[in-house]
């Protein structure tokens, strides 16, 4: 399985990419990303509200590094 990975957050194989997310991950960072660059004081509960990805998924990406946690914040 040469150029296949396993998603860290989802766990779906997918086409081996630069991050170790699939395509649908990585979407889902870029949405997240793109709140949190115009409005870093977003609650996590409230970008899940907004985007419709689970709160654990957005923590994910923070444990993983991706986004700084800071007192129900990221950034
Ligand atoms: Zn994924």
């Amino acid at each position: 399985m040469g150029n296949y990975q396993i998603c860290d957050f989802c766990g779906n194989l997918s086409e081996k990419t630069s991050k170790k997310m699939c395509k649908s991950c990585e979407d889902a960072y870029l949405k997240i990303r793109s709140i949190v660059e115009v409005y870093p004081d977003t609650m996590v509960i409230d970008i899940s509200k907004q985007t419709g990805i689970s709160a654990s998924k957005i923590l994910a990406f923070a444990r993983n590094g991706f986004f700084v946690l800071k007192e129900g914040t990221i950034e």
